[in-house]
């Protein structure tokens, strides 16, 4: 469409050097070679630039000498990538996303800071230490000393669940080479993606320098007793030796386990019950449901809920039993026996509570019965059984009525000796989740042995009612995949009640993009009351804990840590683990006795949460950073630990800020990247797309081979070659994304990503081909308003349209709403409507037409440049390169480093509407003559557009919105159009005129109704062979006579003529 008319192209070879055809050299590709220098200049030297150039702060409002100024420093912070691997397309959509968000605000005028990070620490990359030093050969160097991960006093751990021969020394130092190399990697990947940032300083949550940040948060929040030592229940992972934190957990929705109807037999009954004649005391059962039948050793209490109703029942073969009466009916459909006697009807919870109890026969203890919460009258039977050591729901049940958690499964998850203790062998040893399960059902149905003491025939009976298959949710290792299970141990954890008010009082002045995030993140925070923060890892930065060397009594004081920290920063954070066990270096002065250094390392996501701390303090009341933006899965991830360290770190300041802020001012988050089909992308699936095949085109099909002469034709095979569009598809692709949802990527949209780019690139092409002969003058720089012909006002309404629609865009990080305006815009605006009505004006035209054109075409240029400057800066500065010196400097600024504001026509609204729906009119009767022409041409009649005359007859207008078309010169009417000649007729006149028809009898007519202004105009056009000659020059059909010249064209040459020669 942006080739020249094929009409003109043909134009007779005489009169072609009169013409005005584009030039320009400008590639149909990105080259090469000088891809380099773009990236560069559009990435590293515009960040530098703008660090020099873009003001720190502004006056605020509109004085000028004003003293009150405003921070105009923009700071996204960058979520930490882990340094583990290659980058995939998931990184490409989180950094783009940012980048866009940091170049629309240097659009805006902003000084933009970006400080690339990466998150070092954690357990896949001592995984992958660890397999690589267990096999040195592989370009590992040199083991350390290999000494095993001693226990260092806590008295709890030995060797990290025996996964490991190899010592913490050798691990960090192998761990640390590796995320090393890892970010030297990602780091040139993202360079190569045009990345705006600071990438010099990026920080790294493995230096030293952000450690000993990160331990000062947490020596604060330890001085103010956020942190403490429990035995409560973690999720342990048996596979990894580690206690896990929820965001470390994956789930499988479908997982098989054996669930179990267990009886407990009671011991203890209320009053009521006792009293009941039926009752026999001696053998009546609650009946609990577990889905882990191996906690039932850990068993400490069962749960009823008091306003519940309970019913007994007697059952020939298991005697009498207890069961909420809402699931009798459930409990029987297990059970062979089915038709129960009733003992006693109905009998409430809180009768049960506190006067009843019954015995655990593992441990031979009375329990209690006690009142939950959390207890169903939807599932179970409504008893619960409660293992406080192995349920984070038990644990807070039972913690109430203070009965501790018990846990008598190791770091390998098999049970202890303290399982049984009548008989430890029978469980010790033995895996809980697979033989475990099956070694508690075999005791509980044949209980002889462990119920000796109570010497009831009735009572042994099997105290398992039955047992069933059972698909649940369940938790996985996110690393190994394998079940995790949860467990007490000591741990340390922050005491997150004291944080949480004040965390999510913060979020109600932080923005959420999209909105539904608020209630995710809100719901995180609300539903936590600990964080465990330690893990049984070497690799990471180390809980600065000492235990005395023979009580095990833990030291974590505000003292004790600042001298370590002091320590750290003679020694380094490696010391920590190299220096002899008994350095007393490490030991605070005034510590008695002897001490051992802890081996437990902080969880990850304390790491990552700190990352606000490498930020530059800003003014008061300011958020630490602008924009946080990731996945939504750091909602549970870095969003959280981000929040709650930046929240208690403030609450730990002495200097009592008045308000507690979060560390973002506005939370975007983007999905996840999925294959064409909707399917998460995984190397078993290999439906990876990598960012490198997008750049360089190779997932869409080759491109057909260069036409081949006869010679080379079966000498060789022609190479493949692909569409290798650069960076700048990857980043189209991501801009393109509704990324509020899951991202699709795959061949079509990178078809249509690759097809979009080609058709800015021949637009840039062709307008720089026809400003290349411009030299504006200032005054022509102006706007619409100056313009009299019709098109071009047209022309200046698509583009501030379009304009406002992508500036709204950008500002709400609406990036796919922008890409897909602008490409519209320039399809259909441009290259199919106005590019089309200038050519003739452009190639054939007068001086004066030619620069009335091109003084339209110059605003479009530098908006579409402004325009596209976020989303495809390398075609932006490639362009500004091919741009003729004299229109750079009537431009002025380079594209990318102008201020932009929306573009304005100057009209008022009024004015703005009434064109608007004189517009539309035109383009109704736009509409109606391509339609006949179309027609025309299918019967041969015609051939170029050129090669008809229209009349337009206006039959109805009850709202003057023709007028508009009334108003415009029959000339313009015909360019608009691109036809002969146009006449038009309003309604008075069109009803006495002679029909086109009947004037000179043209060879052929069609005719063809129009409606606009919703049926207030209505009309009718006739399309008809034209009445003049074609021109020899500009081809169209207005020459009086057979091969000669227009009336136009006749002057134009002649101004030519007395021009300067040569011009
Ligand atoms: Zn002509």
């Amino acid at each position: 469409m942006l080739k020249p008319t094929r009409v003109l192209a043909a134009a007779v070879r005489s009169w072609k050097h009169t013409l005005n055809l584009p030039q320009s050299a400008f590639p149909a590709r990105p080259s090469v070679q000088d891809t380099e220098q773009y990236l560069k200049s559009c990435s590293d030297e515009l960040y530098a630039w703008q660090l020099e150039h873009r003001p720190a702060s502004l006056p605020r409002g509109a004085s000028i000498t004003s003293n009150d100024v405003e921070n105009n420093i923009f700071v996204l912070h960058d979520g930490p990538p882990y340094a583990n691997g290659p980058l995939h397309i998931g990184h490409a959509l989180n950094k783009i996303l940012k980048d866009l968000i940091l170049r629309v605000k240097l659009a805006e005028g902003k000084r933009v800071h970006f400080v690339p990070g990466w998150d070092c620490h954690g357990l896949p990359i001592e995984m992958k230490a660890l397999h690589l030093r267990r096999k040195p050969q592989l370009e590992v160097g040199q083991a350390g000393g290999d000494t095993q991960l001693q226990n260092k006093g806590d008295g709890k751990r030995q060797t990290q669940g025996g996964h490991t021969q190899v010592s913490p020394v050798e691990i960090r130092r192998v761990a640390r080479e590796l995320a090393t190399k890892t970010i030297e990697e990602q780091k040139a990947d993202f360079r190569k993606w045009g990345i705006l940032g600071d990438w010099d300083n990026a920080y790294k949550t493995m230096d030293k320098g952000f450690e000993l940040r990160q331990l000062e948060v947490f020596r604060k929040m330890v001085v103010n007793g956020l942190i403490y030592r429990d035995y409560a229940p973690v999720h342990w992972s048996p596979s990894s030796g580690t206690a896990l934190a929820e965001s470390e957990l994956e789930y499988d929705e479908n997982y098989r386990v054996t669930a179990a109807f267990i009886k407990f037999p009671l011991v203890k009954l209320p009053d009521l019950l006792a009293r009941h004649p039926g009752l026999n005391a001696k053998n009546i059962s609650a009946v609990t449901w577990t889905t882990t039948p191996w906690t039932l050793p850990a068993n400490k209490a069962i749960a009823v809920r008091s306003n519940m109703d309970y019913t007994v029942i007697e059952l020939p073969a298991h005697g009498q039993l207890l069961v909420s009466k809402d699931r009798l009916e459930h409990v029987l459909s297990y059970l062979e026996e089915a038709s129960p006697h009733i003992i006693v009807d109905s009998v409430q919870g809180s009768d049960l509570v506190d006067e009843t109890e019954y015995i655990n026969v593992f441990s031979g203890e009375s329990r209690p019965v006690i009142h939950a919460d959390f207890v169903k009258s939807s599932s179970g039977t409504g008893l619960v059984h409660l293992a406080p050591g192995h349920g984070i729901d038990d644990y807070n049940a039972c913690s109430k009525h203070g009965v501790a958690p018990f846990s008598p499964v190791d770091d390998d998850g098999k049970f202890t000796n303290e399982a049984l203790p009548s008989d430890p062998k029978r469980l010790e040893g033995k895996t809980v989740q697979s033989e475990g399960v099956l070694a508690v059902l075999e005791l509980l149905e044949d209980p002889r042995t462990l119920l000796q003491e109570r010497n009831s025939s009735d009572a042994a009976s099997s105290l398992v009612l039955a047992v069933h298959e059972h698909r649940m949710k369940h938790a996985l290792d996110w690393r190994t995949k394998l079940p995790v299970l949860v467990r007490a141990t000591k741990q340390w954890f922050a005491n997150l009640d004291k944080i949480k008010g004040d965390a999510l009082r913060s979020l109600e002045k932080v923005d959420f993009v999209p909105n539904t995030g608020r209630a995710r993140l809100e719901s995180f925070v609300q539903s936590r009351s600990q964080w465990c923060i330690s893990r049984q890892r070497a690799w990471g930065v180390p809980i600065p804990a000492l235990y005395h060397k023979v009580t095990g009594e833990a030291v974590l004081t505000g003292e004790s840590i600042t001298h370590i920290l002091e320590v750290i920063e003679q020694r380094g954070i490696d010391s920590w683990w190299t220096d002899n066990e008994d350095e007393q270096a490490w030991i605070a002065p005034g510590l008695e006795g002897s001490y051992s250094r802890g081996t437990d390392t902080m969880d990850v996501w304390f790491d990552s949460g700190t990352t606000w701390t490498s930020l530059k303090p800003r003014p008061t009341h300011q958020p630490a950073a602008d924009v946080y933006l990731e996945g939504t899965d750091q909602h549970r991830g870095w969003f959280q630990s981000s929040l709650l360290t930046h929240v208690a770190h403030q609450i730990c300041s002495t200097t009592s800020e008045p308000e507690i802020t979060a560390p973002f001012k506005t939370l975007i988050t983007h999905g996840f990247t999925l294959d064409q089909d909707g399917r998460k992308m995984a190397k078993s699936e290999g439906n990876v797309i990598s960012p490198e095949e997008i750049i360089n085109g190779t997932l869409l099909p080759p491109l057909k081979s260069r036409k081949q002469t006869g010679k080379s034709r079966g000498a060789s095979r022609a190479e493949v070659t692909y569409d290798a569009m650069g960076v700048d598809a990857l980043r189209l692709w991501a801009a393109s994304a509704d990324y509020t949802n899951d991202v699709i990527v795959g061949q079509p949209v990178l078809q249509a990503v690759n097809t979009s780019l080609h058709k800015y690139r021949v637009t840039f092409k062709w307008l720089l081909g026809v400003l290349a002969n411009y030299k504006p003058t200032p005054s022509e720089r102006t706007s619409a308003s100056a313009t009299t012909k019709t098109v071009d006002k047209i022309a200046f309404l698509h583009l501030a349209k379009v304009s406002t629609i992508v500036h709204s865009a950008y500002a709400s990080h609406e990036f796919h709403k922008a890409t897909s305006a602008i490409y519209k815009y320039v399809v259909n605006d441009l290259s199919a409507f106005y590019f089309e009505t200038l050519k003739d004006r452009l190639y054939a035209g007068s001086v004066t037409d030619r620069t009335t054109a091109q003084r339209v075409l110059l605003a479009i240029y530098e908006e579409l440049l402004a325009m596209l400057a976020p989303v495809s800066p390398l075609l932006v500065e490639e362009v500004w390169a091919f741009t003729p010196e004299h229109i750079k400097s009537s431009v002025g600024e380079h594209p990318l480093r102008r201020l932009w504001t929306p573009y304005v026509t100057g009209w008022s609204d009024k004015e703005a509407e009434a064109f608007q729906k004189g517009v539309a009119v035109l383009e109704s009767v736009h509409d109606a003559i391509k339609r006949v022409q179309e027609v025309a041409r299918t019967d041969k009649k015609m051939g170029s557009g050129l090669e008809c005359d229209v009349r337009i007859d206006i039959t109805e207008d009850a709202s003057a919105a023709s007028s508009l078309l009334m108003s415009v010169p029959s000339g313009e009417l015909a360019e608009m159009f691109v036809v002969g000649n146009v006449t038009s007729a309003a309604p008075e006149v069109a009803k006495e005129s002679t029909p086109l028809k009947e004037q000179g009898s043209p060879d052929w007519t069609y005719e063809a109704d129009f409606v606009a202004d919703a049926g207030r105009v209505r009309g009718k056009v006739l399309v008809a062979a034209p009445r003049g000659e074609k021109c020899l020059r500009c081809w169209r059909f207005v020459a009086p006579v057979p091969d000669s010249l227009c009336k136009r064209c006749e002057q134009v040459v002649e101004e030519m003529n007395t021009e300067v020669p040569g011009s």
